[in-house]
């Protein structure tokens, strides 16, 4: 059953799950104002499954209970799906300016799926029927999951068994006739507070004697032993302050990053995906990041698409939307954020089915995508520093624009000075031309840069991962003999 959005909200408040923010526990954390506004853009994803213009990009047929689904619980069962998924992130990039979380789940899903498949296929293990039940029960309750793959990883020069300290990579420390207990933690995890669950899986490739550290499997968010730390982000606290809405750039929505500690947690037999077969580890990494860095080219160009229109409101706020240079720079942004959008296209199209079934992007074209994504985003942020004017850092708060404080000598107040100079095109209010600097603001220096921004260098790994992945799949041999051919060269 499909969750409305409202329902979404009030499941949180059956979870006890443990979070901590500013060094205090937060008993109410889906009410607190720097928490719900990351809340409302994963409420998102299911208010738009039910709304008639957009639920059938939002939702799907389930390939494991012919049910009507959310698509981000969906396995993907066509490069339609592929592409559809990258069509849904960018209207939810649309809709919320923001990271709206869920996309970690359904990427873990889709790369567990295929990987749990060919691990029971080489070691006859049941780790596939486990995930298939798992999958279901999560498809009927229309939860969100939160896929972690990042650990803290310590010094980097050493592998997880080599580390001063063992708990830097997540763990197995126990195992159990009915389980295991896995200690660790998993680092920037996209909306962990907001997940009703947790699939946790390996950060890199494994070696033999790492086999504590190959593991993977599903937890509720709540589950003894888990703790959440709030991760704070630029600006965060104007969310805490009274009549500051303005200032905030953009009230209703937001993302969130956590560190989700597993503070010797038990996970039962049948929520075990991997566990120990090191040599797999790998395959199923490869194939949450691709799947992650093709999710980039749906959902930063949504919120590119927001930036790029606040560039050309605030230009037409200024005056200036009729130079030629404004209108090259809008082209400029308009271009680089299109180009993100083909790449998230063209690695779906692309796409091919896995053994198990399910359809996989193009690993090359998803990993191009992604590098790309470190490089265009910080260019229109520029574009968009450069349109919106100084302003945009410069400008008294919304409680100087409001306030009747006589300071003229005449006795105009600190609001009609503030409104006196702050005017532009008379086609604006003063208030206007705020609101749209603020969100300038938010996306390029504020919370929304977290997202946007530096998430885009750092997100669905940094960009020497993608070049990693460019050199192993972008054939050079292949091309080599090509120009071999051509240039008449014969050995
Ligand atoms: Fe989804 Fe983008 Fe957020 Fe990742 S960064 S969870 S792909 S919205
Ligand atoms: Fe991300």
């Amino acid at each position: 059953m499909l969750m409305t959005a409202p329902e979404y909200i009030e499941s949180l408040r059956q979870l006890k799950t443990r979070v901590y923010m500013f060094g205090e526990k937060i008993e109410n954390w889906v009410d607190h104002p720097v928490i719900r506004p990351s809340i409302n853009s994963v409420a998102m994803t299911y208010g738009l499954a039910q709304d008639d213009e957009y639920k059938d990009l939002m939702t799907a047929t389930s390939n494991l209970t012919g049910e009507t689904v959310n698509r981000f619980n969906h396995i993907h069962q066509s490069t339609t799906d592929l592409v559809n998924k990258v069509k849904m992130q960018r209207l939810l990039g649309q809709k919320t300016a923001s990271c709206f979380q869920r996309c970690v789940g359904m990427d873990a899903f889709n790369a567990m799926y295929s990987t749990t498949f060919e691990i029971d296929e080489a070691h006859g293990t049941h780790y596939h029927e486990n995930f298939v039940n798992y999958l279901k029960y999560i498809q009927e309750k229309d939860y969100i999951v939160d896929g972690a793959m990042t650990d803290p990883k310590g010094d980097r020069s050493k592998g997880p068994s080599d580390q001063a300290d063992p708990d830097l990579f997540l763990r197995i420390v126990e195992r159990r006739e009915d389980g295991i207990v896995v200690r660790g933690a998993k680092c920037h995890q996209t909306g962990s507070i907001n997940s009703h669950e947790h699939i946790v899986m390996p950060t890199q490739a494994m070696k033999e004697e790492d086999a504590d550290y190959a593991v993977a499997f599903a937890v509720p968010s709540d589950a003894d032993g888990i703790y959440m730390i709030y991760g704070r982000q630029s600006c965060d606290t104007r969310k805490m302050e009274e009549g500051a809405d303005i200032d905030v750039g953009n009230k209703a929505f937001g993302g969130q990053e956590v560190l989700v500690v597993f503070d010797d947690v038990f996970v039962p037999n049948d929520r075990i995906f991997l566990c120990g077969e090191t040599e797999f580890a790998g395959m199923l990494v490869e194939r949450f990041a691709g799947y992650h860095r093709q999710s980039y080219g749906g959902c930063k160009v949504g919120v590119g698409d927001v930036l790029i229109g606040a560039a050309g409101v605030a230009a037409d706020y200024n005056g200036a939307s009729k130079a030629s240079h404004i209108k090259d720079k809008l082209i400029e942004m308009t271009h680089l954020n299109e180009t993100l959008y083909a790449c998230g296209i063209a690695c779906s199209a692309e796409g091919k089915p896995t053994k198990a079934g399910n359809y996989q992007i193009d690993l090359l074209l998803a990993n191009v995508c992604k590098q790309n994504v470190t490089r265009f985003p910080y260019e229109i942020t520029r574009l968009a520093e450069d349109i919106a004017g100084g302003l945009m850092v410069t400008m008294p708060s919304e409680k100087d624009f409001r306030s009747d404080l006589p300071v003229g000598k005449n006795g105009e107040t600190i609001g009609e000075v503030c409104n006196k100079y702050f005017a532009a095109n008379p086609c604006c209010t003063t208030e206007e031309r705020a609101r749209i600097l603020r969100l300038i603001e938010n996306l390029c220096l504020g919370t929304a840069a977290v997202g946007y921004r530096t998430e885009s260098m750092h997100g669905a790994g940094s960009p020497q991962a993608q070049r990693i992945m460019i050199a192993r799949q972008g054939d050079l041999e292949g091309k080599k003999a090509l120009a071999k051919t051509i240039a008449g060269i014969t050995k």
